[in-house]
């Protein structure tokens, strides 16, 4: 055991990558780091931590920001409800604790949108408890190396590893011990083809003595993809665009997209679409462009999406399928400023909307 902690500790000083969140003890950075390092990628991650930081350098600043600012900061991240959890737990925090994070990983669970790995980040990182982090690349380290086999996706094989994790966690620089794990398992010990020959712990390793590598971790959860067809219209009048806010519930909540027809399949022709759209009388829009169709993968969607680019001169057709979409109209040129979903602003980026002549 003092082997494994001793190899990886020494591995971790010589080979981690500098990241601005590891030369900080602020919990608010910390904290603002893991909830958007959460299924997102170092690298991408990276600048959105900056953009958050210059724009909100401490919590009161981010719990004073309106949601939309916030979810503007955070389009292309994806799951937005991290987000809105972000803003809450950020209200919490002044609200209920003045302004600073609780110290204990117990009290930091109770927080909105912090669960227990977030919350053994802060602690440890911020306020040295000896506490473990375990995130993928953990599970997958001690899954390998001690040739552990129970469910990481079940709750009872999440206590096995967080127990042997535990077990291990020296209690002099219990962070140091964490970004370890964390470092070795997203550096070398890699969900495909792990970097066995240049890894400190081959000697010891379940996995590499047994040739298990793909096997471990094993994780039965399986994710249902639903395919899902979305025709966007973007319907203008008079240098005005139809758009709508999501309502609570679902992917985009509280970001605005166009008004929206989803089909069972996907629809390439105008007449087909309107024929799918009750109350809304075709013949007074003008068909300007139909887009190719955009293909955006999600972890439990495929989103099939074609943007249907219609305008009209008529004030009254326009007022009626605004009511009917429930939408509301915006100047054409305060679109790229409204928080929406990332393959919308994509569309906006590479098509000009252009005004009704
Ligand atoms: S030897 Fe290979 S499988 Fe074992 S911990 Fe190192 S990288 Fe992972």
């Amino acid at each position: 055991m003092q082997d494994f902690v001793n190899k990886i500790v020494s591995w971790y000083e010589k080979n981690h990558r500098q990241l601005p969140w590891r030369e900080t003890h602020d919990p608010y950075r910390i904290w603002l780091s893991e909830i958007i390092l959460q299924q997102t990628r170092v690298e991408q991650g990276r600048p959105y931590y900056e953009q958050f930081t210059t724009e909100h350098p401490n919590i009161q600043s981010l719990a004073e920001a309106n949601e939309e600012s916030i979810l503007r900061l955070w389009q292309g991240l994806g799951y937005y409800s991290r987000a809105r959890n972000l803003h809450k737990c950020a209200k919490t925090v002044m609200a209920e604790h003045g302004g600073h994070f609780p110290k204990k990983f117990e009290d930091l669970k109770k927080l909105p949108g912090i669960g227990p790995y977030t919350a053994a980040a802060i602690a440890s990182f911020a306020f040295g408890e000896k506490v473990a982090c375990v995130d993928g690349n953990v599970y997958r380290l001690l899954s390998r190396f001690f040739g552990i086999s129970d469910d990481i996706a079940s709750p009872k094989g999440q206590k096995v590893f967080f127990e042997k994790a535990q077990s291990l966690i020296p209690s002099d620089r219990p962070d140091l011990f964490n970004q370890a794990t964390m470092e070795m398992g997203a550096m070398v010990c890699t969900p495909k083809k792990p970097n066995c020959m240049y890894c400190p712990l081959q000697a010891g390793c379940f996995a590499f003595e047994h040739n298990k590598q793909e096997e471990l971790p094993v994780k039965t959860k399986k994710v249902k993809v639903k395919k899902r067809y979305l025709h966007y219209l973007i319907i203008k009048h008079e240098g005005e665009v139809l758009m709508k806010k999501r309502d609570t519930k679902g992917i985009w909540a509280g970001l605005y997209d166009f008004p929206l027809i989803e089909g069972k399949e996907a629809i390439v022709d105008f007449d087909d679409l309107l024929e799918n759209t009750p109350n809304f009388n075709g013949g007074k829009f003008l068909l300007g462009q139909i887009s190719q169709q955009y293909k955006h993968v999600l972890t439990h969607q495929q989103l099939f999406v074609r943007f249907f680019e219609i305008s009209t001169k008529n004030q009254a057709a326009f007022q009626q399928v605004k009511e009917a979409f429930q939408s509301h109209s915006f100047p054409l040129e305060e679109t790229m400023g409204i928080p929406k979903p990332i393959l919308i602003d994509q569309y906006l980026k590479e098509h000009q909307l252009e005004g009704v002549e």
